[in-house]
């Protein structure tokens, strides 16, 4: 009798300790999640929050491979982040989605995990990224809208089956959705404030801090950096005739004929009423001439048609300043202000000379 009540202390001794193991394990695991929770919840940009969520989240929860896609049918999302100078090329398990609608390929708005299936998750796990042996689709809601995905994929086939519970990941995945609306609402605004509200092009806040940015690159590497000056021809005139109404499309498709002469590193901004100013990188002045022709042929060569039928013929004048050898040790602001001031004192001297020409401020 005595035999068999110590036997079952034993045995009771045991599973004691093993469910003692068990919550530590746990406890550790939760810290552990804890602690990228924090992380997430900590990301103040766009891009921090994909590093924690790719490396952190790859490294300490031991998977193979991590991606994350995001719906984003109108390239809103995308745009903000190379308008932000983000380049999204620089991670390929950043996904775009562009339309999810009907695509019975994308999983449901249900977790779901199991054998990595090549027909349903190769849109997750694209051709550049690891192709995994089991995955953990976890869907990202907020306010009752899917935005996206967080998949996780394992080379060992065990790591997610179909009958693992996913309430822990799934919880894991609401707080990454949560960081993700935050951080692109965060550079959504950041965006708008950097933006010119009439034309959609860069305004002036933005033009002066990435001037100085490059001042400073130029500075570092040597390479030239060309500013123009631009300024609408006699346009009170325009606005008297044509109204301001008519003004302000004028300057929209002014501001878009110079974009389209830019290449995509370089940056265009409405500097003050109908002046814009264009910065060209690594553009040697003779080059940043020629560009400044092509914008001034755009607008003089084809008349503008505004929504109210009337056809409006604008000239754009065009002062040309560039900048190369800099000193490093020198103070990138009167670098950037020197610049400037010759590339405007060369607008003047356009507008002096007639208008509807490009000067020079090197000579
Ligand atoms: P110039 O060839 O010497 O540059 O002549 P201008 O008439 O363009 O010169 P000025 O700089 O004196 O006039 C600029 C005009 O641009 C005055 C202003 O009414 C107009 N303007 C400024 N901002 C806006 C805007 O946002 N919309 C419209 N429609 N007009 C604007
Ligand atoms: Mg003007
Ligand atoms: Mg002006």
């Amino acid at each position: 009798m005595s035999s068999h009540l110590a036997e079952e202390n034993a045995r009771l001794q045991r599973q004691l300790s093993e469910l003692l193991e068990q919550a530590r394990r746990n406890q550790d695991i939760m810290q552990r999640y804890q602690a990228f929770d924090l992380k997430f919840i900590g990301a103040n940009s766009f891009q921090e929050l994909i590093d924690s969520v790719f490396d952190t989240l790859t490294e300490a929860s031991e998977l193979d491979v991590v991606t994350l896609a995001l719906i984003d049918p109108e390239h809103e999302i995308r745009r903000i982040l190379s308008d932000l100078r983000i380049d999204i090329s620089d991670y390929p398990n950043l996904l775009f989605i562009e339309d999810n609608s009907d695509d019975t390929a994308l999983p449901s708005r249900k977790p779901m995990l199991g054998a990595y299936n090549p027909l349903l998750h190769r849109r997750l796990f694209p051709d550049a990224v690891l192709k995994p042996a089991s995955v953990a689709i976890l869907p990202l809601i907020r306010r009752n809208t899917l935005i996206g995905w967080l998949s996780l994929g394992s080379l060992d086939a065990q790591r997610f089956t179909v009958h693992m519970a996913s309430d822990f990941l799934q919880h894991r995945a609401s707080i990454v959705a949560i960081c993700v609306e935050n951080v692109i609402n965060n550079e959504r605004l950041q965006h708008i404030g950097l933006t010119d509200p009439l034309t959609g092009v860069n305004n002036r806040r933005y033009v002066e801090k990435r001037l100085l940015e490059e001042v400073g690159r130029t500075q570092r590497h040597g390479y030239p950096l060309s500013c123009m000056y631009i300024d609408l021809d006699h346009f009170k005139a325009v606005n008297d005739r044509y109204g301001h109404q008519g003004g302000d499309e004028v300057l929209r498709e002014v501001a878009k004929r110079i974009q389209n002469e830019l290449r995509l590193s370089d940056a265009l901004g409405r500097f003050g009423g109908e002046e814009f100013v264009v910065l060209l990188i690594d553009a040697p002045h003779a080059v940043a001439m020629a560009v400044a022709e092509r914008i001034r042929h755009s607008v003089d060569g084809k008349s503008l048609l505004l929504s109210s039928g009337e056809t409006v013929h604008a000239t754009v004048s065009i002062g040309v300043a560039t900048a190369a050898q800099l000193e490093r040790r020198d103070a990138p602001l009167p670098i950037a202000q020197a610049l400037l001031s010759r590339a405007d004192t060369a607008l003047y001297r356009a507008k002096k000379a007639g208008r509807n020409r490009v000067i020079s401020g090197d000579e």
